[in-house]
C-alpha cells in the first residue's frame, strides 16, 4: 500500500452562514419530533440532565472559521465517548508507526463488550469501545501526567475565543462514573488479564472516567473537530496529525463511532460521527467543517435521539454527506 500524503484542502464549496443559519434553526425545530428519550442511568451525576435541552453547532473550516449555533449551544455538555475521538487524535499525535497495531479491526461491538476481547488475536478491541478506550488512555498515561487535562486542553486550544474557558474537566461526574463503573472495572481487569495495559487497573480507570467528564460546549467541540476536517492541521495550521490519520480516525468513526448503529447513520447522515451517553453527537464533514449536537436523552441503544437527529437535518440540508 502506497501512503499518499493527500491534504485536504478547506473547499469553497461548503455552506454558507445564511443557510447553515437556516438548517440549524430547522434542525432545532424538526428534532423535537424525535421522542427526547432518558439521560444516562449508568452515571448517576447525569441522570437528572436536562432532556428537553437541545443545541447545535457547525464550525467552518473555510472564511473566518467562526462557529454558528443555536439553541443550547453554548452550555457545557459532558463529553463521554465523544472524548475519545480527542484522546486518539492525541495518542496518534505521537504515533511512532504502533497506535494502530494495539488494536483490532473495527466491527460493530458493543461499547461496553468483554466478547471483543479476543485472547488468540492479542490485541484491544477498536479504540471507541471502552475496552479500546481503556487501552488508549494506558498508553496516554506514559506521555500525559492528567489525560484529562490533556484532552480538555486540546478541546479548549482549538476553540473560537469565547467558548475557551467554560473547558473543564467535572470532577463530580468523573467521581460519579468512578463509583459505579463496575463493567468497566471488569473489562480494565480483562485488558490487564491479556497483558494490554501497562499502568494499574485503577489507575487507567481513574484516567478513563476523568477524560470523559471533560465537559465543553457544542461550539468548542465541533471547533475542535476541524481538525479531522483539515487533514490534521489546527486552527493556527501546525500539524497535529498526518493527513493518513486524520483519515483513520474519521473512517473509525463511520464505522464504529455510534456502536451497533453506525452503520444505520453511515445511510441515514453519511458522516463520519462519534455519540457519547453524556448528549453529545460530534460529526466531521471533511475538508468543510465540523457538527457538533447535544441533548441528553438518549434511547435504547445510548444514542441521544434528538441531537443525532438535529445532525441529520442539518447535514441533509446543506448536503453535507461525503457519500
Ligand atoms: N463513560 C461512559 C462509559 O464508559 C462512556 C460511554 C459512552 O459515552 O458511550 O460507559
Amino acid at each position: 500500500m502506497t501512503m499518499t500524503a493527500r491534504m485536504p484542502r478547506e473547499r469553497a464549496d461548503g455552506p454558507t452562514g445564511a443557510a447553515v443559519v437556516h438548517a440549524i434553526r430547522h434542525a432545532l425545530d424538526r428534532c423535537l419530533e424525535e421522542p427526547a428519550g432518558d439521560p444516562t442511568r449508568d452515571i448517576p451525576a447525569l441522570r437528572d440532565a436536562d432532556s428537553d435541552a437541545v443545541g447545535i453547532a457547525w464550525a467552518p473550516t473555510t472564511g473566518e472559521a467562526r462557529c454558528l449555533g443555536g439553541g443550547d449551544w453554548d452550555r457545557p455538555f459532558s463529553l463521554q465517548s465523544v472524548s475519545k475521538v480527542f484522546a486518539l487524535v492525541l495518542l496518534l499525535a505521537r504515533d511512532r508507526g504502533d497506535v494502530w497495531e494495539l488494536f483490532a479491526t473495527p466491527g460493530n461491538e458493543d461499547y461496553r463488550s468483554a466478547a471483543a476481547l479476543d485472547p488468540r488475536e492479542g490485541r484491544a478491541p477498536n479504540p471507541f469501545t471502552n475496552a479500546g478506550a481503556l487501552v488508549v488512555v494506558d498508553r496516554l498515561m506514559e506521555q500525559h501526567g492528567d489525560v484529562a487535562a490533556a484532552v480538555r486542553d486540546l478541546v479548549a486550544g482549538e476553540a473560537d475565543q469565547a467558548p475557551r474557558g467554560t473547558t473543564s474537566v467535572d470532577e463530580a461526574v468523573a467521581a460519579s462514573e468512578l463509583s459505579a463503573c463496575h463493567r468497566n472495572r471488569g473489562l480494565a481487569h480483562l485488558l490487564a488479564e491479556r497483558g494490554l495495559l501497562h499502568h494499574p487497573v485503577e489507575a487507567v480507570l481513574e484516567q478513563y472516567v476523568r477524560q470523559c467528564a471533560v465537559a465543553a460546549t457544542c461550539g468548542a467541540v465541533a471547533s475542535a473537530a476541524r481538525v479531522l476536517a483539515r487533514g490534521g492541521r489546527r486552527r493556527d495550521d501546525r500539524v497535529l496529525l498526518a493527513p493518513l490519520q486524520a483519515r483513520r480516525v474519521n473512517a473509525l468513526m463511520l464505522t464504529s463511532g455510534a456502536y451497533g448503529d453506525s452503520g444505520a447513520y453511515a445511510m441515514q447522515v453519511g458522516l463520519p460521527l462519534k455519540t457519547g451517553v453524556g448528549g453529545g453527537v460530534l460529526a466531521v464533514v471533511p475538508g468543510r467543517g465540523a457538527l457538533c449536537a447535544w441533548s441528553p436523552g438518549l434511547d435504547a441503544a445510548g444514542t441521544p435521539r434528538r441531537a443525532l437527529a438535529a445532525v441529520s437535518h442539518v447535514a441533509q440540508a446543506c448536503g453535507l454527506s461525503v457519500f
